[in-house]
């Protein structure tokens, strides 16, 4: 097994940084195993680092940081039963050509595709769409070696443990093999427009429920244009929004590549391109009251946030059973604001934080939260349930951070 003798581990956006005690990089699950056993033999805390692109310090570890970059690949596919088993630290973009070759795909996805696929799925990473879960939520087993050092498989048979481990930031062990839930392979149309505020908030329930994904985002100031290369065309950007939408296309469609109406294979279609400009804070809303916190946020904004100059980046995500999911038992309206690097902007998602918190918001477990042991239960029902486990499988609590320490002990 490779020790590494990196003295510090940085995330990439560049806000989280520690030097952990020991860095260790296993090539197989045994390995995994014994460093588990060796780390828990000296007493030291375990803490498993993905691609590093979450903005909380939830890798963070003065004991042993693993490195699972060695542990990928998809090792199996199902058509007939739409799965696919991958390891680990297999990223999201390294599913694409083994899936699509057996004609499937991933039910859906985020922005970026370079994350890993258990760290993505430790923080309930989302795409966008009412019909379509987070990747947590198509996670229908996994391998976990626990603090004991054992491999344990979790599955269907046993709904609360997977529930439990399908959103775990990490708490419940190592994963190191994902089950996750795929569908045939799909082809997208993009479809850009610009729309005015108004208009899209009369319309919200029709272009929520009539497309695959709907996301927009809403520029508060003529300069945040420049950060996104939007323009208002002649109209006032505060007054109007950047919609995107996709839809499923037959195979008759051809190809097309002119940015704002692209069709591709799904995943050329789904991710973005980022620099590490921005410091994102992500709550979610239950969808029925999206209209009211939506028309809030940007009264917030434009009235008393000088600051905000980053877009309001607007997406939707359907339910699911997750215990920590922020989708837990209902479909959400998805909010981002990003402060911007360089600048003290926690006064500013202070007051993103307050607003939202009247309407019951839940957080973004890799983005930047302030979340409090006293509302953790009240927003998430299901948190107790996620903490006994937690305890039953972890009770040293040697997968813990400092960061989790006081909301999941
Ligand atoms: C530019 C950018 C765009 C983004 N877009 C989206 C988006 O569209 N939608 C969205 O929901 N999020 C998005 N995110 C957030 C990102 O998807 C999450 O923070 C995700 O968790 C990052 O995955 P990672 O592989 O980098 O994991 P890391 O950030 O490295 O780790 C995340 C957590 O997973 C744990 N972990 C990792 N591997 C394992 C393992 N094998 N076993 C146990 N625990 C493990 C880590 O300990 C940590 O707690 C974006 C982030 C950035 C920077």
């Amino acid at each position: 097994m490779a020790t590494t003798s990196t003295p510090g581990w940085t995330n990439w956006v560049g806000n989280q940084s520690f030097t952990p005690a020991r860095a260790v990089a296993p090539r197989d699950e045994e390995e995994v195993a014994a460093a588990v056993r060796e780390a828990s033999g000296r007493g030291s805390a375990v803490r498993v680092a993905g691609a590093g692109h979450s903005f909380t310090p939830v890798v963070q570890t003065d004991g042993t940081l693993l490195d699972l970059s060695a542990l990928t690949g998809v090792v199996a596919t199902d058509p007939v039963r739409q799965r696919a088993t991958a390891r680990a630290g297999t990223r999201i973009r390294d599913f694409y050509e083994p899936l699509w070759a057996d004609g499937l795909a991933l039910r859906n996805q985020g922005d970026i595709d370079t994350q890993q696929i258990a760290g993505a799925v430790a923080t309930g990473t989302h795409g966008s769409g009412i019909r379509y879960t987070s990747l947590s939520g198509v996670v229908r087993g996994l391998r976990l070696v626990t603090a004991a050092g054992e491999v344990r498989d979790i599955g269907e048979d046993e709904p609360d443990l997977l529930h439990a481990a399908q959103v775990s930031v990490g708490m419940l062990g190592v994963v190191t093999q994902l089950e996750l839930d795929v569908t045939e392979a799909y082809r997208l149309r993009e479809h850009v427009s610009l729309r005015a505020w108004d208009d899209v908030l009369e319309h919200w329930e029709q272009l929520v429920a009539e497309h695959r994904h709907f996301g927009m985002f809403w520029l508060p100031t003529e300069e945040s244009g420049s950060l996104y290369n939007l323009d208002g065309h002649g109209e006032r950007l505060a007054d109007q929004c950047y919609v995107k939408v996709y839809d499923e296309v037959g195979a008759d469609v051809p190809d097309d590549d002119t940015v704002g109406r692209r069709v591709d294979r799904c995943y050329r279609i789904f991710p973005m391109v980022y620099d590490a400009n921005f410091h994102e804070l992500e709550y979610f809303v239950a969808l029925d009251r999206a209209p009211e916190a939506l028309q809030a946020m940007r009264e917030l904004m434009l009235a008393s946030l000088p600051d905000a100059i980053y877009p309001l980046e607007v997406r939707t995500v359907g339910p699911d059973e997750a215990f920590l999911s922020s989708q837990q038992g209902t479909p959400t309206v998805v909010i981002s604001v990003s402060g911007t690097p360089g600048t003290d902007y926690w006064a500013y998602l202070r007051s993103v934080d307050a607003l939202l918190a009247q309407f019951d918001a839940r957080v973004h477990w890799g983005k930047l939260h302030f979340l409090t042991p006293e509302r953790l239960h009240d927003l998430y029902p299901r948190a107790g349930d996620f903490i006994a486990i937690r305890r039953e499988l972890d009770p040293q609590g040697m997968f813990l951070n400092d960061h989790l320490r006081p909301l999941f002990a």
